[in-house]
C-alpha cells in the first residue's frame, strides 16, 4: 500500500468542486514569474512551497504572507527556495504557490482520518498552527446529518467564538454546517482520499475561505465489508448436557478446576479422560465419541496440539458449541493463528461453533453452568458481565462475592474465532435475566457492526463499557501525515456515546453504573440536581464536583426555599446544596424531602449526602430515602459516607435498589458519566 499528498492546488480544486470557497492561485517557477504573476492576483498576496515532500509548509520556512509588491515577490520566491531547502535538504520541489490572501477570520480545523474499525470520522475544532497545542476538537464518525454537526460545532470549548463573544459579531455558523457536510461528503465519495485536514479554514461574520488544504490519497482504500454473521440459537447457551474434555484428578491442573465449577450443574456432566474410569466421583469416558447420550456442550482443555483432534470428535458427535478454554493460537504468532484457522474450519464443517480459544468460557449462574476456573463461582443476579480479558473476570468475579454482587451472566471472550462480540451482545440482549450489561474492550474488528448491535441492546438495557487504552502510549501511533488531533480512543469514545453506551473508567464505577441504571426508573431524565446533606463540608464539595463533572445544581425557585423555612431551622443555608446542619434529625430530612418531592418538576436528580452521628442512625436515614424514593419519578442517589457504622443503612438501600456510593467524589463522577451519554455534557473533569 503506498500513500501520497495531493497538492495544495490539487486539494483547492477538489474542495472548489464541492463547495466549499478557496482562494484563487497560480503556480509559479521563479523570480520573474512570481513577481508577474503577484501582480496580476493583486496584492497582498500569499506564496508557500509546493513538495510531497513538506508536509507542514511554515515549519520549513515555506509560508510568507503579507506580500505587498513586485519586489517583496521576487524576493518571497527566493526565500522559501532557500529555507524550504535548508530545512528538509533532498525535497523535491515542482513550485510556488501563490495565492489571493483572505481576510483575517476565525481559523478553525475540519479534518478527517480512516479508523480501522470504525471507518471515517471527521474533526472539527479551533484551527491554526497551535492546533495540536489547543486540542479543541471534536469528532463524529460518518455519515453525518446537518444536526449531528450543529451538534459537534457547540461542543468546541470556544463555541463562543462562534456565536459572539465579547462584542465581536457572531460568525456564519451555517455556512459552516454546509462546509463540513460538503467536506464530509467529499470524504465518503472519494474512497482513495485516506486522510485529510483542512487547516485553517477562515470563517467570518458572512462567508468562509479555506487558505490550506492537505489530503492524502491510498491505492489501497479500505473497502468496508460486513463481516458475516451466523447467528447462534439461544438454546446454545443453555445446554442439557456438557462434556468436560481434559478433565482431571489433580487439583493444579486447568481441568480439574473446570470440572469443580461445574459439578453443580444440574443437567448431565460428562468427565473425557483417557486415563481414568472417574473423575471427581463421576464416571469418565475416553473420547466424547463414547458417551452413550448427546452432549449439548463441550469444555475443551487440553494442550493446544490435540485440540483440532478433539474438535473433530465433537463435530463427529453432533456437539453443537464448544468453550477452548486452551491457549497457544492467535495471540501466539502466525503458527498459533494457522493452529486456530484449522480449528475453526473443522468446527465449521460440523455446524460446531467455537467460544475462544484462549478464554476462561462462561459462567450463567442462574443455570448453575461454570466452565472456568474462578475461586468461586458468583451468585445469580441480573448483570451480564462480558470481558476481553480473562484476569478481569476473574478479580470481578471474586470481588462480587463479598460486594454481594450477582450476574445473569459472565462471558470471557478471548480470540474470538468464532462467536464474538456481537454475538454475545445479542445473548444478553434476549435473555430476560440481563437488566444491565457490562463490557470490558480492548478492541473490536468490526466498529460499525458492533455499533449497529450494541445500539439495540442498550435500546432496552443499559450498557456500560470500559475501553482500555486511553492513553497516548496504549494507542498505536496513528497515521503522523495530518495532525493526529484525535487517537482511536477518541473515535471509541465517540462510537459508545453515539450508540447509547455509558463509558466509565473503573470497575467500581462500572457497576455502581449498572446497578443504577437497571433500577426500573432509568435514566435521570435531565441534569438538574439538587443536594441534601447534614454535613456543611460535603456541601460545599458537593458544588465542586458537580461542576467538574457536569451536573446542573439548581437555585432553589422562591416559593420552595418559603416552604423549606416553615420547616427548618431559621438558621439553614436557604441555597443548593441544601444544609440540613449537623443536627438534622431523621424528621428534618423528611420534612425536607416532601417538600422537594411536592416540586420534582423542577429538578431530576437528588444526592442526599450523609454522615455518620447520635442523632440520625443510618438506618433512619436511609428509611428516609427509601420513603422519598418513592414519592418522586426522579433518580434519588445517596451517599452515606462513614465507616461501618453506616453499613445498616448501606444495606437497606442495597436492598431496594438505590444507589448507594461511599466516596462522595466518586457519586458525582459515576452520574456525570451516565448523564454524559444522554445529555452529551462536555464537563472539564470527564475529558
Ligand atoms: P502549513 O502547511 O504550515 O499548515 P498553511 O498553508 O496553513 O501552511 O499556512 C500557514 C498559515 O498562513 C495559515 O495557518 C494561515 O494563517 C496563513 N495563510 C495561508 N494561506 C493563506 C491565505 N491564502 N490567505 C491568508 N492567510 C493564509
Ligand atoms: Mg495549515
Amino acid at each position: 500500500m503506498s500513500e501520497w499528498m495531493m497538492s495544495e492546488a490539487e486539494g483547492y480544486d477538489l474542495l472548489r468542486s464541492y463547495g466549499v470557497p478557496v482562494p484563487s492561485y497560480r503556480i509559479v517557477n521563479s523570480e520573474q514569474e512570481a513577481a508577474e504573476v503577484a501582480e496580476e492576483i493583486g496584492f497582498p498576496v500569499v506564496m508557500k512551497i509546493i513538495s510531497p515532500d513538506v508536509v507542514h509548509k511554515s515549519d520549513a520556512g515555506g509560508v510568507i504572507t503579507g506580500i505587498g509588491g513586485r519586489e517583496a515577490a521576487a524576493q518571497a520566491f527566493k526565500r522559501i527556495m532557500g529555507n524550504v531547502l535548508a530545512a528538509v535538504p533532498n525535497a523535491s520541489i515542482t513550485g510556488v504557490i501563490i495565492e489571493e490572501q483572505a481576510d483575517p477570520g476565525l481559523e478553525l480545523i475540519i479534518g478527517g482520518k480512516t479508523d480501522k474499525a470504525f471507518g471515517k470520522v471527521i474533526t472539527f475544532g479551533i484551527g491554526g498552527t497551535l492546533v495540536e497545542l489547543m486540542k479543541d476538537v471534536t469528532l463524529r464518525i460518518l455519515p453525518l446529518e446537518a444536526d449531528d454537526v450543529r451538534g459537534m460545532i457547540r461542543e468546541i470549548n470556544a463555541y463562543p467564538l462562534l456565536t459572539g463573544y465579547r462584542g465581536m459579531k457572531p460568525k456564519d455558523s451555517e455556512l459552516l454546517v454546509t462546509i463540513i457536510l460538503s467536506v464530509s461528503r467529499m470524504f465518503l465519495e472519494n474512497q482513495r482520499i485516506q486522510e485529510f485536514d483542512i487547516n485553517p479554514l477562515r470563517l467570518y461574520e458572512k462567508g468562509a475561505c479555506a487558505v490550506d488544504a492537505r489530503i492524502i490519497l491510498t491505492d489501497a482504500p479500505e473497502v468496508y465489508t460486513p463481516s458475516e454473521n451466523i447467528p447462534v440459537p439461544m438454546e446454545y447457551f443453555n445446554p442439557r448436557s456438557i462434556a468436560v474434555i481434559g478433565a482431571s484428578q489433580d487439583p493444579s491442573k486447568m481441568g480439574y478446576a473446570v470440572m469443580h465449577n461445574l459439578l453443580h450443574f444440574p443437567g448431565q456432566l460428562y468427565p473425557v479422560n483417557n486415563k481414568r474410569a472417574d473423575i471427581q466421583g463421576l464416571k469418565a469416558y475416553p473420547t466424547v465419541l463414547s458417551i452413550p447420550a448427546p452432549v449439548d456442550l463441550a469444555v475443551i482443555s487440553v494442550p493446544a496440539i490435540h485440540v483440532p483432534r478433539v474438535v473433530e470428535e465433537c463435530g463427529q458427535k453432533g456437539v453443537p458449541m464448544v468453550v477452548i478454554i486452551t491457549a497457544g493460537f492467535r495471540e501466539m504468532g502466525p503458527e498459533g493463528k494457522a493452529l486456530e484457522d484449522r480449528i475453526v474450519q473443522i468446527a465449521h464443517s460440523h455446524g460446531t461453533r467455537i467460544i475462544g480459544p484462549n478464554c476462561l468460557g462462561v459462567i450463567i449462574p442462574p443455570r448453575g453452568i461454570d466452565t472456568t476456573y474462578v475461586r468461586q463461582s458468583p451468585y445469580p443476579g441480573t448483570i451480564a458481565f462480558i470481558s476481553q480479558s480473562g484476569a478481569i473476570i476473574n478479580t470481578v468475579v471474586d470481588w462480587s462475592i463479598s460486594a454481594n454482587i450477582g450476574f445473569s451472566a459472565v462471558i470471557s471472550v478471548g480470540n474470538q474465532s468464532d462467536l464474538n462480540f456481537l454475538d454475545y451482545l445479542k445473548f444478553v440482549r434476549n435473555d430476560e435475566r440481563t437488566k444491565a450489561v457490562i463490557l470490558y474492550i480492548e478492541e473490536v474488528h468490526d466498529g460499525r457492526a458492533f455499533m449497529d448491535v450494541v445500539s439495540e441492546v442498550a435500546k432496552t438495557k443499559p450498557v456500560i463499557a470500559i475501553k482500555s487504552g486511553s492513553s497516548q502510549k496504549g494507542q498505536k501511533a496513528a497515521s503522523s501525515h495530518t495532525g493526529s488531533l484525535s487517537g482511536s480512543y477518541d473515535v471509541y469514545m465517540e462510537a459508545f456515546r453515539r450508540s447509547g453506551v455509558v463509558v466509565v473508567h473503573t470497575l467500581t464505577g462500572a457497576f455502581l453504573a449498572a446497578e443504577m441504571l437497571a433500577h426500573p426508573k432509568g435514566y435521570p431524565k435531565g441534569k438538574r440536581a439538587v443536594v441534601i446533606t447534614n454535613a456543611g463540608g460535603f456541601a460545599v464539595l458537593s458544588s465542586d464536583y458537580s461542576e467538574r463533572y457536569g451536573i446542573d445544581l439548581i437555585d432553589l425557585p422562591q416559593q420552595i426555599i418559603e416552604e423549606l423555612n416553615g420547616v427548618l431551622p431559621d438558621y439553614w443555608n436557604k441555597g443548593n446544596p441544601i444544609d440540613l446542619l449537623g443536627d438534622a434529625s431523621a424528621s428534618r430530612f423528611e420534612q425536607t424531602f416532601r417538600v422537594l418531592s411536592k416540586h420534582s418538576e423542577i429538578w431530576d436528580i437528588a444526592f442526599i449526602v450523609g454522615f455518620p452521628n447520635l442523632v440520625l442512625t443510618s438506618e433512619d436515614l436511609a428509611h428516609q430515602i427509601l420513603a422519598f424514593s418513592g414519592m418522586t419519578e426522579n433518580r434519588i442517589v445517596a451517599s452515606l459516607l462513614g465507616g461501618e457504622s453506616m453499613d445498616v443503612g448501606r444495606k437497606i438501600l442495597k436492598d431496594h435498589g438505590i444507589p448507594n456510593f461511599g466516596e462522595l467524589d466518586f457519586t458525582y463522577r459515576v452520574v456525570g458519566r451516565v448523564l454524559w451519554q444522554k445529555f452529551r455534557t462536555r464537563a472539564p473533569g470527564l475529558l
